[in-house]
């Protein structure tokens, strides 16, 4: 059985004061969802202060990013050793860093490596343009990621980490994928890759969520979805109310 992830992506939102509170108006509730893993994942200034508030809880913190070197003139950069004395899971290759920072499959990949290293669970994202897929092309976009960003890992490496399928076009927009298309994707193009590369038994073992718009009002049916081990939330984990929501339609989906 596959633990279920929801994993918050704040983004670059939130004072640290702001991701303090926010951590303490949650984290009682979230305490109540032990069948699912729940990361927190704040801007880097705001990590220690929610590391400390998280520590023991069984709440997990994720970095947004980090870069793959460990130390040295990268001004600007946050390095694997510094994310790894607070943070558990790296979101790595999300859509706006690839579209904004310079992202490339092989900048995740070595990304990947480093947080491998560093014992960082890397949560890989992936996901279409809207013109992708429209012109039918979403199906050989995310299985040429998934292998683009996942080449030359053992299957012991992979069977650990977590997808997220995150199509560009529903998020932030409001315009979430059906389910029955998250499912397609999580399942029949992303399982399915992992399957061609690494097995069916490791396939099966690696948790891939849904990102993109996930709401209160429609994580139960994305969540009740099979091949949808949980999801990354953008905006709705900035209110605690509806992330504690989306993660209780997780626990109760999955039980
Ligand atoms: C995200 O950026 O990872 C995301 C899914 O954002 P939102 O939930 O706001 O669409």
């Amino acid at each position: 059985m596959r633990k279920p992830i929801v994993a918050g992506n704040w983004k670059m939102n939130k004072s640290v004061a702001e991701a303090v509170q926010l951590v303490v108006t949650m984290k009682g509730e979230l305490l109540q969802f032990g069948g699912v893993e729940r990361v927190l994942c704040p801007p880097f200034m705001a990590v220690p202060d929610v590391a400390r508030l998280l520590a023991g809880s069984g709440l997990r913190v994720g970095a947004q990013d980090m870069y793959w070197k460990e130390s040295g003139a990268y001004t600007g950069e946050v390095s694997p050793l510094m994310v790894s004395e607070f943070c558990q899971y790296v979101i790595i290759g999300h859509s706006e860093r690839r579209e904004y920072f310079g992202e490339t499959d092989e900048s995740v990949r070595q990304k990947i490596v480093s947080a491998l290293a560093h014992g960082l669970i890397p949560i890989v994202c992936v996901g279409e343009t809207l013109a992708l897929r429209q012109k039918d092309l979403t199906e050989r976009w995310i299985s040429g990621q998934v292998r683009a960003a996942l080449q030359g890992f053992s299957a012991e490496q992979v069977a650990g980490m977590v997808i997220a399928y995150e199509p560009i076009w529903a998020i932030g927009t409001g315009l979430a994928a059906t389910a029955a298309e998250a499912e397609r994707v999580c399942g029949q193009v992303v399982r399915a890759a992992l399957a061609e590369l690494y097995g069916q038994s490791t396939a099966a073992l690696v948790r891939v969520q849904y990102g993109g718009s996930i709401s209160a009002s429609n994580a139960a049916e994305l969540m009740i979805q099979p091949n949808v081990d949980g999801g990354l939330v953008g905006g709705a984990s900035l209110k605690a109310a509806d992330f504690v929501a989306i993660v209780r339609a997780a626990a109760e989906a999955k039980a």
